[in-house]
């Protein structure tokens, strides 16, 4: 979607957060940061429909993106899925304990789902398989949500976050607030870190190798899982048949077990709301 004011990213705040407030990664794929409350000014809640990006900077590396999400900046179309554009840091390594093997992916600042944005380079970093699934889809789902419920817009700024010239974002602040009640719908303020659990990352050059404390786990279907017609992984909004291999890479507390037909799931996790069958039992069962 285009912009609908001229943008203006001299004025786009790059420093709400300094990485040395962010304690290094342990376990939590994100954390809160400021109480879990947006940096929003009260210009900021008083704009119409807005959409901006940065400009890259001098290393090429996108910045700040904000917008007022609403029906209007969600996609009407299928999805893009064939992003060309290497943003800085970019490799393509694969590892066999990651969830469809890629370390690496063009990860959107502001989701395809919320602003029908694809192959933008001012909305693209080099982000971890974890950091796109696991630790920034929640986020964008819960706006997603929200804004398909009520009709409601929020307002919502995604910051990469390097430290120093690192090439590869070390993560990502977002800020979400819904805006015609105030916040009552929506509102956190997280850091969501660009790791790979498994994988040292050389985040100045996106360079990366397996630490050792990982190692593929041949997939064998639980009892739960093999008695369900299909397994809902409620954390990325993708459901698979349950003899998916994608399932061994799942953690057991995203999974919902669901049984019927592939037209009553649909029914019950509809695709406007971001539930979608995924691609290897696509596939493999040649359904749509
Ligand atoms: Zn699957």
């Amino acid at each position: 979607m285009p912009p609908t004011e001229e943008s203006n990213p001299e004025e786009a705040n790059q420093d709400l957060i300094q990485l040395d407030s962010i304690p290094p990664y342990e376990d939590k794929l994100s954390i809160e940061v400021n109480a879990n409350v947006p940096f929003f000014t009260e210009e900021d809640r008083a704009r119409g429909a807005f959409e901006e990006y940065s400009p890259l900077d001098e290393l090429g590396r996108a910045g700040v993106a904000f917008a007022r999400i609403s029906r209007d900046t969600m996609p009407t179309e299928d999805r893009q899925t064939d992003l060309k554009y290497n943003p800085t840091g970019w490799q393509v390594n694969k590892y066999d304990f990651v969830d469809y093997h890629f370390l690496y992916n063009r990860c959107h600042l502001i989701a395809w789902a919320l602003a029908a944005e694809g192959d933008n380079p001012q909305n693209l970093i080099t982000g971890t398989r974890t950091l796109n699934i696991e630790g920034m889809r929640p986020y964008e789902d819960a706006v997603m949500r929200y804004v398909y419920r009520t009709n409601n817009s929020v307002l919502y700024r995604v910051t990469p976050v390097f430290w120093a010239n690192n090439l590869v974002a070390n993560g990502v602040l977002i800020e979400a607030e819904s805006v015609e009640d105030g916040g009552e719908g929506i509102q956190y303020c997280v850091y969501c870190y660009n790791v790979e659990p498994g994988v040292a990352i050389n985040y100045a050059t996106g360079e990366n190798e397996a630490d050792g404390t990982k190692q593929k786990q041949e997939y064998v279907p639980s009892a739960e899982e093999a008695a369900a017609d299909f397994v809902i992984n409620k954390g990325s909004g993708v459901y698979h048949y349950p003899d998916c291999e994608a399932l061994g890479e799942m953690r057991d507390h995203n999974k919902i077990y669901f049984n019927g037909t592939l037209e009553e799931l649909q029914a019950e996790y509809p695709a406007e709301e971001g539930w979608r069958l995924c691609n290897l039992c696509r596939e493999k069962h040649g359904t749509q």
